[in-house]
């Protein structure tokens, strides 16, 4: 394909969707190189919490296709694909996703994030037997048995909650001495029996041939390392955002996020980042639909003037 369209957006998470369905009903000939996930990180949560419209939540892989669906019916074009390098020719942008090439007039970059990894000892060898970023896949494999989740954010709590009804007992291993996520989920986890919190605890290696029958932690105060023993272990300690394959590009912020200015324009012209990918994200589902919907107005009213 050497198809030239006005937008191209890259992410088929709830920003690049957002952005695409935008972009289409503003008349935009719009094409979606949406990676190897389509729903991005959404696609694995049961219950996406405090997204507008859904009072009881809502399963995020019900909600990123039911946005496709009305891109699609807008007129975006979407593919499985991830966009690989972009190259200023002749006023717009040439694009390489594997073998494919296309032009565009805009980009919109919506690549998210990954979740990050521990890095010690074990994790490799155990993910899938045990070492989880999933608990809404995992949660009915540790029915009545003994799990931790790493972290203390947003993500780890509402995952632990997850967990709860179906382990018997949930640890939550925070290496802070405080749990940050939003006061919503710290007061459901007060009240829940049946999930502890340790602080100031980080886990050193995780144990277990083929699949995962503990971890050793130790406490930041200088306690010795103990062993526990687990059925499974959840990680959520943050995200890496996806932006690797423009950092040649683009100068990205100190946490690999793409700087933007108020209408989400990076420092090329044409080129505008949305959702987590984008330096000072707020985080949530809500936030980077909203981010998508304004970078395909800004990009649309780009290719309308002209002016950057
Ligand atoms: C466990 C967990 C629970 C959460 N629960 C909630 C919740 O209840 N409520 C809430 O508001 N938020 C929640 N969030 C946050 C929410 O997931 C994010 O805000 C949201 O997914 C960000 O959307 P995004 O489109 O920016 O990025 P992502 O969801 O990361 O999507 C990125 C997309 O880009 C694609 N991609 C990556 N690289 C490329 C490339 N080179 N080319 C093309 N495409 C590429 C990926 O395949 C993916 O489709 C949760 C997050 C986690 C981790």
């Amino acid at each position: 394909m050497d198809e030239e369209f006005d937008i191209v957006i890259a992410g088929g998470g709830v920003a690049g969707l957002t952005a695409a369905l935008t972009a289409a009903r503003l008349g935009c000939k719009t094409f979606v190189l949406t990676g190897d996930v389509l729903g991005g990180l959404l696609l694995s949560i049961d219950k996406v919490e405090g997204f507008p419209g859904f009072i009881d939540g809502v399963p995020g892989y019900d909600l990123c296709p039911m946005i496709q669906e009305q891109a699609v019916a807008a007129g975006a074009q979407f593919t499985a694909a991830s966009l690989n390098s972009l190259e200023r020719q002749n006023g717009g942008w040439h694009l390489t996703s594997g073998k494919a090439q296309l032009r565009a007039r805009a980009i919109i970059i919506a690549t998210g994030a990954t979740l990050k990894e521990l890095g010690v000892p074990g994790e490799e060898r155990l993910r899938g037997n045990g070492v989880s970023h999933c608990a809404s896949c995992d949660a009915p494999l540790v029915r009545k048995k003994t799990v931790a989740v790493v972290g203390g954010g947003d993500s780890a709590l509402q995952e632990a909650l997850t967990l709860a009804d179906f382990a018997e007992r949930v640890i939550i291993l925070q290496s802070g001495a405080e749990l940050t996520a939003q006061a919503v989920y710290r007061d459901r986890i007060a009240r829940q029996p049946n999930i502890e919190v340790r602080f100031d605890t980080v886990v050193d290696e995780i144990l277990g041939d083929d699949k995962v029958r503990g971890v050793r932690i130790r406490t930041t105060k200088g306690n010795a390392g103990t062993d526990l023993e687990l059925a499974a272990l959840f990680v959520y300690i943050g995200v890496q955002p996806a932006t690797a394959f423009v950092k040649a590009d683009i100068k990205l912020d100190p946490s690999g996020r793409i700087p933007v200015d108020a209408r989400l324009r990076t420092e090329l012209p044409g080129v505008f980042a949305a959702g987590i990918a984008r330096s000072g994200s707020a985080g949530r589902a809500a936030a980077s639909a909203g981010d998508g919907a304004v970078a395909a107005a800004a990009a649309e009213r780009y290719l309308a003037g002209g002016d950057w």
